[in-house]
């Protein structure tokens, strides 16, 4: 396992792999690995030779008012949780590295970037393109693999890589939980323990609308108050957004059918948290 931090030598070790006939694999991440994005290690291991780690906590996808700053970090166990998920590099660059002095380029993706996290987060999928675009300018990876925890972020990716032409397969996995439900996430470590407790209820709640769906229930309008109602019983949790999308396109739904993600989002004492299920109806 070797940490790269320049982005010639990335580049180098990705050529004379690809001259050897490898295939690459790629797992971006901001750091602070746990079992979510170590699955996603496993999933590239097994379907490629070589498998890259990025680490690198991107400012331009952070709001000017969000936690940048607290962001977690910890290089020496993200390199052993690496190593052991099967990864041969991480590529952990400066934000000077990524972001010289004088950068003005920027990779924007319209329309469904405006909807669930992009209306309450102005800029942030702009940051997340840009930053996805220049990684795989990078590692050009054969595929790269990230979470449905983030489904909106898989969607606005996938669209990006369709309508740029790009040569990399975009893979996406499955949300990995806590045994008690919680949705994995580096956020998680901010939490005061009475609020870890509060944010049981959203994946609770999402669970409570699946137990309607399956029980045949299609009216979204029903299912979305099912959730309020279900959260509302946590009053240490503010609600940003339930929504209830046609997974395709992002547009609310009235009527369950088709491929539907119901997702969410809201602040659990400081830490915003987002979670889903995605439905086939
Ligand atoms: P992050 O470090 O939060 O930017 O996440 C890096 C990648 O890991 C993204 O593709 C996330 O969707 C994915 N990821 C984060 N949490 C989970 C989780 N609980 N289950 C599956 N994938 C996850």
């Amino acid at each position: 396992m070797k940490i790269i931090t320049t982005i010639h030598e990335m580049k180098g070790i990705i050529k004379s792999k690809k001259a050897q006939g490898k295939t690459v694999g790629f797992v971006p991440t901001m750091g602070y690995l746990h079992e979510g994005h170590t699955s996603l290690v496993k999933w590239a291991k097994e379907e490629n030779d070589i498998v890259v780690v990025s680490i690198f906590v991107n400012p331009t996808q952070f709001g000017v008012n969000e936690d940048y700053d607290v962001y977690p970090r910890d290089l020496e166990r993200d390199q052993m949780l690496s190593e052991e998920a099967g990864a041969e590099y991480i590529f952990h660059p400066t934000v000077a590295e990524m972001y010289p002095n004088g950068y003005q380029t920027y990779v924007e993706v319209f329309g469904i970037t405006d909807k669930l996290c992009g209306a309450s987060r102005p800029g942030h999928f702009r940051g997340v393109t840009t930053v996805v675009n220049k990684l795989f300018q990078i590692v050009a990876p054969h595929r790269a693999y990230f979470g449905l925890k983030d489904a909106q972020q898989v969607a606005v990716i996938e669209k990006m890589v369709r309508e740029l032409n790009m040569d990399v397969e975009i893979v996406p996995c499955p949300i990995v939980r806590e045994a008690d439900g919680l949705a994995m996430s580096s956020r998680n470590v901010n939490l005061s323990p009475i609020d870890r407790q509060s944010a049981l209820i959203l994946s609770q709640s999402l669970m409570k609308a699946k137990e309607m769906i399956q029980a045949g229930n299609v009216e979204a309008k029903e299912i979305q108050r099912a959730i309020e109602n279900k959260i509302a019983e946590e009053s240490a949790v503010a609600v940003d957004y339930i929504k209830i999308v046609d997974f395709t396109n992002l547009e609310e739904i009235d009527v369950i059918k088709g491929r539907v993600l119901i997702a969410l989002a809201a602040k659990v004492g400081n830490v915003r948290l987002i979670d889903n299920i995605i439905m086939e109806a």
